[in-house]
């Protein structure tokens, strides 16, 4: 199947990034603090608008993943000890490039006792410290279902708590293998009931092989579960070893999944095609939740 000619990428998804010298300021300063945003690392099409923001997606907790999940441009490999001094570093990048909302995202460190969770939670604490106006979202891993490891995260009040469920259900065992739908479900389900008051949000990508039809049950778990705000994006393959785009939804539909989203409950759907998990959170926020 992989000897088929790739689909052609559509015009909407064609972006053309200027590159402005504070733009080139913000990827010098995150070299210089020695750090890893995802902005960069997945060669996100939004850098360019989002850092014009202040809005960035730190990488904590190293290079290399435990998982190999198919869509991921991350790989896995030997796991280095989590640096001490990485959650200063995020709180004083953050501080001199004046975020007013911070993403901080990790890769999956199975090998780690809590997860890594403690270190999620200095993270925050930093960043709060440094900048108490800015509001921090973090993107968890799954924790493999560790209720301790959730909480000592939602301890570190966080402004949203954000865990993606990636894909539909049926995918899991070739997208997303070591996961579970209903694990990742159920820690969005959790953080609800602990911290009522911290909203949750989620999010799936589209053009990995699943169908509209497959999409509504995943909008009605969320909508159970009382998740506040879902994105839904296109999938790009990242190279051509990863799993190829099996559709290019168009940007009506996504409206369409918006419109779906809502219909149960979920107000905030963010649903187009370059949308990114980390996509726009500032802006939900802002808008007094
Ligand atoms: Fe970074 Fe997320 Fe914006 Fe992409 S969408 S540039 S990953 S903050
Ligand atoms: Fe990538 Fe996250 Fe999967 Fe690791 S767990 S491979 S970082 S998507």
């Amino acid at each position: 199947e992989n000897l088929e000619k790739p689909l052609r990428i559509p015009p909407w998804l064609r972006v053309k990034l200027p590159e402005t010298k504070n733009f080139s300021g913000t990827a010098e300063l995150i070299s210089d603090l020695n750090l890893n945003t995802v902005c960069q690392s997945a060669k996100c099409p939004n850098k360019w608008e989002c850092f014009s923001r202040n809005v960035a997606t730190f990488l904590i907790m190293g290079r290399l993943c435990t998982r190999n999940c198919a869509f991921c441009n991350i790989e896995s490999g030997d796991l280095s000890p989590l640096e001490s001094d990485e959650p200063a570093r995020v709180a004083e990048a953050a501080k001199r490039l004046e975020l007013k909302h911070v993403v901080i995202t990790s890769v999956t460190r199975d090998d780690l006792p809590d997860g890594g969770a403690a270190h999620f939670a200095a993270t925050i604490k930093a960043v709060r410290e440094a900048m108490p106006e800015c509001t921090v979202e973090v993107l968890i891993p799954d924790f493999q279902g560790d209720e301790a490891a959730l909480e000592t995260v939602l301890d570190a009040g966080p402004d949203i708590l954000n865990h993606n469920l990636e894909t539909v259900p049926d995918l899991y065992d070739t997208i997303r293998p070591q996961a579970d739908y209903h694990q990742s479900l159920e820690l969005l389900a959790r953080s609800k009931r602990k911290a009522p008051s911290i909203p949750t949000k989620s999010g799936i990508m589209v053009g990995l092989g699943e169908t509209d039809e497959q999409i509504m049950p995943v909008l009605d778990d969320l909508a159970a579960i009382g998740c506040d705000i879902v994105t839904i994006g296109q999938y790009m393959q990242p190279t051509r070893h990863h799993p190829r785009v099996t559709r290019y939804v168009e940007p009506e539909r996504f409206e369409e999944y918006a419109e779906e989203g809502r219909k149960r409950g979920i107000e905030n759907m963010f649903c187009a095609p370059l949308v990114r998990s980390s996509y726009n959170a500032a802006k939900f926020v802002r808008s007094g939740k």
